[in-house]
């Protein structure tokens, strides 16, 4: 038996043609596919549990097999009918720029072992940095595996920037609607609980600058130390976006670093009026963004930025024996320097080889599109009977629920009717729409950011909603108004 992994050169090209050819047959043909899957835990271990083999088997066998049970059973995140959560829209030439980069298994943690990719890094991160209008010289920006990830690493920063050793009294402030991922890197960082403020936001699910203040004042008063504060801009929820001119001030004035969570709505800076609808965010110390979000990348890609790259390097550069070798020039960067990882994947040639080929310009428009996409569903919405808006379309995302005029339905039914709504949906496999809460109601919500999604897309998947909101109604005697239900069946607008 032999002890290495080698195939000729035939079996390479052959497995390897063959999994391009699914790859491409997937991008040509997804659209036309069901976006939801969904299995218990039960069918997966039928499918899949074994022990691991002593022996292996024929290699276009196994790729059989996950093609037909794992490819398979996976929800398709690039899908126009994807909304829920942060879909995945993606794009082929990071795609393939990933395959490449794996393909080459390049090392992106220290110069030595691959300048160009270091420099790539440094090139794509400085196009962030201007894109937002942080400092290029002398800020720095790092890809990471996601969006949690940049947190972690933009709150140990902060911490140890702000605090050095002794956080024993440091406080930290977030909102509501701010990303659970904070809060876990909060934990992470082994914070207790008295050391978290999580403050409400207001009826448009801001930040209140007011409450902010106090709490602020108040732990000054009881001998504790305010250092860091994180904003959203555009929260998950709802796409609002804190008011970052008036944080900015108060952590200026307090002396509290100001972390923006720009994972969701960051890349809203390339739209048309994207530096109005993200103003201040450039005074933010560290700010994190999730290219594998609305920058269309593949997972996984996330980002911090930050405004001094000391700050990185003074928090996480270590000078172990065995790297001493790979040190060299204070310029040429060693990547590992600048966050937790020391072996990291090469993301930043997604990124590079995607904006270098589709320019800018096609990024722009795309993220255009979506904002302008859930502006108008919002319109549709509104000229509704049956359906109400619940959050305005806000940075390509929106929330609404099934509550027509006149059926005077009660709170607890509106929220189960929705519910059924959306488990209907599921079940279809027409559409990956789930709900959220918002206020303590349960709400349908939208996000709208894949350039592949029409309006129609949506049209259809609401006139969908709308019939099987009309079976539940019909079915359930606690919900039985149908003949009130239907006067609002006139025409196809009235319908939605
Ligand atoms: C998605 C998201 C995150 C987490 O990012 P991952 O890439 O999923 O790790 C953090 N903050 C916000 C606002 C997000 O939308």
């Amino acid at each position: 038996m032999s002890a290495h992994f080698d195939l000729s050169k035939e079996e390479m090209q052959s497995y390897g043609y063959k999994i391009v050819d699914l790859i491409v047959d997937h991008w040509d043909t997804f659209d036309k596919k069901k976006p939801v899957i969904r299995a218990t835990r039960k069918e997966m271990d039928d499918v899949f549990l074994q022990e691991a083999p002593e022996k292996g088997m024929d290699a276009e066998k196994v790729l059989e097999f996950v093609m037909e049970n794992v490819i398979a059973n996976s929800v398709v995140t690039t899908h126009p009918k994807a909304y829920s959560f942060v879909p995945g829209p993606s794009n082929f030439i990071s795609t393939m720029a990933d395959s490449l980069a794996t393909g080459f298994n390049i090392f992106s943690g220290g110069w030595i072992v691959s300048p160009a990719a270091a420099e790539i890094e440094i090139v794509t991160t400085n196009w962030l940095l201007k894109m937002f209008n942080f400092p290029v010289n002398e800020g720095r920006g790092v890809f990471t595996s996601g969006g949690s990830m940049a947190n972690l690493t933009a709150l140990v920063t902060a911490r140890r920037i702000k605090c050095g050793d002794d956080f024993s009294k440091a406080i930290i402030y977030l909102s509501d609607q701010a990303h659970s991922s904070n809060i876990k890197a909060i934990r992470v960082l082994g914070f207790r609980k008295e050391q978290i403020r999580v403050l409400p936001t207001d009826i448009e699910f801001r930040i209140s600058i007011n409450k902010l203040k106090n709490a602020i004042a108040k732990d000054k008063l009881e001998g504790l130390q305010p250092f860091c504060f994180i904003a959203t801009a555009g929260s998950t929820n709802t796409g609002t976006v804190d008011p970052l001119n008036d944080i900015a001030d108060i952590c200026e004035e307090e002396g509290i670093w100001m972390h923006v969570d720009g994972a969701y709505g960051g890349a809203a800076i390339l739209a048309e009026n994207g530096k109005e609808i993200l103003k201040g965010i450039e005074r933010a110390d560290s700010l994190t963004v999730d290219p594998h979000k609305w920058f269309f990348q593949p997972y996984e890609i996330g980002c911090l930025l930050v405004k001094d790259a000391s700050w990185l390097s003074n928090t996480f550069s270590e000078s172990p024996e065995y790297l001493r070798d790979i040190e060299g020039n204070e310029s040429e960067i060693n990547f590992y320097d600048y966050g937790i990882q020391l072996t990291r994947r090469f993301r930043a040639l997604k990124f590079y080889m995607s904006i270098k080929t589709y320019g800018l310009d096609v990024f722009k428009k795309a993220v255009d599109y979506g904002i302008k996409l859930a502006e108008n569903v919002e319109k549709l919405l509104r000229k509704s009977r049956n359906w109400e808006i619940i959050s305005p379309a806000t940075l390509a995302v929106i929330n609404f629920r099934y509550n027509p005029i006149g059926l005077n339905l009660t709170e607890q039914e509106v929220d189960l009717l929705n519910q059924k709504i959306s488990e209907k949906i599921m079940t279809s496999g027409e559409a990956l729409f789930v709900t959220t809460v918002l206020n303590k109601q349960v709400v349908l919500r939208m996000c709208l950011i894949n350039p592949k999604t029409t309006f129609e897309d949506v049209e259809s998947t609401l006139l969908l909603s709308n019939s099987f909101a009309e079976e539940i109604l019909e079915k359930k005697t606690f919900l039985n108004k149908a003949n009130i239900r239907k006067e609002f069946s006139k025409n196809l607008r009235d319908k939605l």
